[in-house]
C-alpha cells in the first residue's frame, strides 16, 4: 500500500528538520527523508550544518583558540602554563562527540514529534508523489503527500584546477578531519569557510596561505569592518593573497609524503606555492541533481537553485523549497526560518521571513558579524544616513578580558533615525549581533537604543555607545573633531 502523508520533507538539515518539527507541531502527519551517512557509516540527521559544517567547525574554532590562548595569552593574566601541548586526537574526538550528541538529539526530536524519519534518498515525482529508496535497498517505494518541502541543501563546489585528492586536496569536510597539523596549508577562497578553517589550523600551528581571486576582501561585509578584519587576520599571521586566481595544481608524492604545488596568477604574474595540504573553499552549490524526474516543471537558475517566490513556493502548487537550495545566503538560520514559515503557510497561517535582517557571522577570533545594509550599499542607493562607531579599546569589559580588537558600527537613516545596518568586529560579536537584529526587527531608531539601559561592564555597552555616537554623544569617547 502507498504510504500517504500530509507533508513529506526531503532533507533533514537545519531547513528540513525544523520544517518537519513545525509541521508535526501543527498536527500534520509528517515524514522526513534524508540520505546522510556519517563517517561511522550510520544515517544521521542534521545535514551539513550538524555533521560537517556549523557545529564541527565551531567546536574546532573554540578548541584551537583555547590552545592558542593558553600558549600565548594567559601569561599576561598572571597564569603560568609552561608546557602547553596539543592533543589533536582528543580535540577531534571532542568535536565528533558534540556532533554525535546533537544528531542523536534530532533523531530523538523526530521520535518525540512522531515524525517518520526515512533513511535514504528521495526524488520528486509528478502528482505530489515522492520516490523513496531506503539505504541498502534497490527497489524504491512510492509515497505521497498533500504538501512536499524540498530541503536538500548544498555541496562544496568542485574546482577542475584542484580536483580533490585523498587526504591532500580536500574540501571543507576533509579539512575538519586532518589527523595531523599541516606544516604549510593552502586554501583556495578567502570567504567565510576558508577564513574559519584557516583560523583553526593557524591557531594549531600551520602556516596558512589563502589565495582569493577577488581583489576585494569580504566584499559582502561593510568596508570599514572588512578592512579591519584583513588587518587583524594578517597581523595574526594568515597570509591572505588577494587577486590571486588559481590556475592549476599538482600533487607530488615521495614515499609517504605528498606536497601540492598550486599555480596561480596575481597582478598578471604567474606564481606558485608548495603546501602540505590544500583546502578548496570556493563556495557551495545547491543539491538539485537527480532530485526530480524530467517531467517535473521546476525552474532552476544557472547555479542549480530552485526558483521560489518570497514565501518559498515553487512553480508547482503544494511543492515548496527552502534553505541552501534556494536563493539567499547559505546560512543555517535562514533555512530554519524558511522551514517554519512554510509549515505555517501549509497550516493556512500568515507567515513570512524578513530577509532584510538575516545576521551574518564569521566565527574567527575576533568574530565578524553584521545585519542590514552596509555603508557602501547605502551610498550606492543614495540613502542619506548617519553613522556611529565605538571601539572595543574603550570598553571596560573588553579591557578586562584582554581582547580589545574591533568596534561596533551603527548606521541609521538620516531622516527617520531608523537603524538600517549594524556591523561589528570583536570578541563575542556572534552574540552581540542578536541585539541589533531584535532592534531592527522592531523598527528601532538609534535613539531607541541610546535610551536603553545596558549592564556594566559588558560588551553590549559598545552597541549602546555606537548608537549614542550616531548623535555624536558617545560618553566614553572624546568629542568628534570639528572640521
Ligand atoms: P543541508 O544542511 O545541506 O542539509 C540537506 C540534507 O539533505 C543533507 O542531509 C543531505 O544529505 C540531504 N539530501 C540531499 N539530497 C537528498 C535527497 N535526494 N534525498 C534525501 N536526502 C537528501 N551556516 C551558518 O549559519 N553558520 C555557520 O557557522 C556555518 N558554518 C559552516 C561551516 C562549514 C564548514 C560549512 C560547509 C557550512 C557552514 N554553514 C554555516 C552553512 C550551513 O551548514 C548551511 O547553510 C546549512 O546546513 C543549510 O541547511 P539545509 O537544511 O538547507 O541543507
Ligand atoms: P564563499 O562564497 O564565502 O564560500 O567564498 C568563496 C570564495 O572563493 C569567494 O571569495 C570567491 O571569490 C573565491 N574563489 C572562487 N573561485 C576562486 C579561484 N579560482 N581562486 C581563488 N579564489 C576563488
Amino acid at each position: 500500500m502507498k504510504e500517504q502523508y500530509d507533508v513529506i520533507v526531503i532533507g533533514a538539515g537545519p531547513a528540513g528538520y525544523v520544517a518537519a518539527i513545525r509541521c508535526a507541531q501543527l498536527g500534520f502527519k509528517t515524514a522526513c527523508i534524508d540520505r546522510w551517512i556519517n563517517k561511522n557509516k550510520k544515517p544521521a540527521p542534521g545535514g551539513t550544518c550538524l555533521n560537517a559544517g556549523c557545529i564541527p567547525s565551531k567546536a574546532l574554532l573554540e578548541s584551537s583558540s583555547i590552545y592558542e590562548h593558553a600558549r600565548l595569552h594567559v601569561k599576561s593574566h598572571g597564569v603560568q602554563a609552561n608546557d602547553v601541548q596539543l592533543d589533536l586526537k582528543t580535540m577531534m574526538s571532542r568535536k565528533d562527540k558534540i556532533v554525535s550528541e546533537l544528531t542523536m538529539g534530532i533523531s530523538g526530536l523526530f521520535k518525540a514529534n512522531k515524525i517518520d524519519w526515512l533513511q535514504g534518498s528521495g526524488k520528486l515525482l509528478s502528482n505530489k508523489q515522492v520516490e523513496f529508496t531506503e539505504h541498502g535497498k534497490k527497489k524504491p517505494k512510492i509515497t505521497s503527500a498533500e504538501n512536499i518541502i524540498l530541503a536538500t541543501g548544498s555541496s562544496s563546489v568542485e574546482f577542475s584546477a584542484a580536483p580533490l585528492e585523498n587526504n591532500t586536496i580536500v574540501d571543507s569536510s576533509g579539512a575538519l578531519e586532518f589527523t595531523s597539523v599541516p606544516e604549510r596549508l593552502g586554501i583556495i577562497g578567502a570567504g567565510v569557510i576558508g577564513l574559519e578553517l584557516g583560523s583553526v589550523w593557524r591557531c594549531l600551528g600551520s602556516e596558512v596561505i589563502l589565495l582569493e581571486a577577488q581583489d576585494c576582501f569580504l566584499n559582502m561585509a561593510d568596508e570599514q569592518i572588512s578592512k579591519g578584519a584583513l588587518r587583524e587576520f594578517t597581523r595574526q599571521g594568515l597570509d591572505i593573497r588577494l587577486g590571486a586566481r588559481v590556475l592549476s595544481s599538482d600533487v607530488s608524492t615521495k614515499g609517504k609524503t605528498s606536497k601540492v604545488i598550486v599555480n596561480y596568477q596575481q597582478d598578471n604574474q604567474s606564481s606558485s606555492i608548495t603546501v602540505d595540504k590544500l583546502i578548496v573553499a570556493i563556495g557551495r552549490k545547491p543539491n538539485t541533481e537527480n532530485l526530480f524526474t524530467k517531467e517535473i516543471d521546476l525552474n532552476l537558475d544557472n547555479m542549480g537553485a530552485v526558483h521560489v517566490d518570497d514565501q518559498c513556493r515553487t512553480t508547482i502548487p503544494g511543492v515548496y523549497a527552502i534553505g541552501d537550495m534556494v536563493r539567499g545566503p547559505m546560512l543555517a538560520h535562514k533555512g530554519s526560518e524558511e522551514g517554519i514559515m512554510v509549515a505555517e503557510l501549509i497550516a493556512g497561517q500568515h507567515a513570512e521571513v524578513n530577509y532584510d535582517t538575516i545576521p551574518s557571522v564569521i566565527y574567527t577570533h575576533p568574530e565578524v558579524a553584521w545585519a542590514g545594509k552596509t555603508e557602501q550599499a547605502l551610498k550606492t542607493s543614495g540613502i542619506e544616513y548617519r553613522s556611529g562607531t565605538f571601539p572595543f579599546l574603550a570598553s571596560g569589559r573588553a579591557k578586562a578580558s584582554g581582547e580589545t580588537t574591533g568596534m561596533v558600527k551603527v548606521l541609521a537613516d538620516a531622516t527617520t533615525d531608523r537603524v538600517l545596518g549594524v556591523h561589528m568586529i570583536g570578541q563575542n560579536c556572534s552574540e552581540l549581533i542578536g541585539q541589533a537584529v531584535i532592534a531592527m526587527e522592531l523598527g528601532a531608531s538609534s535613539e531607541d537604543i541610546a535610551l536603553t539601559m545596558f549592564a556594566h561592564p559588558t560588551l553590549s555597552e559598545a552597541f549602546h555607545e555606537a548608537a549614542l555616537a550616531v548623535d555624536k554623544r558617545a560618553i566614553h569617547l572624546p568629542p568628534p573633531r570639528k572640521r
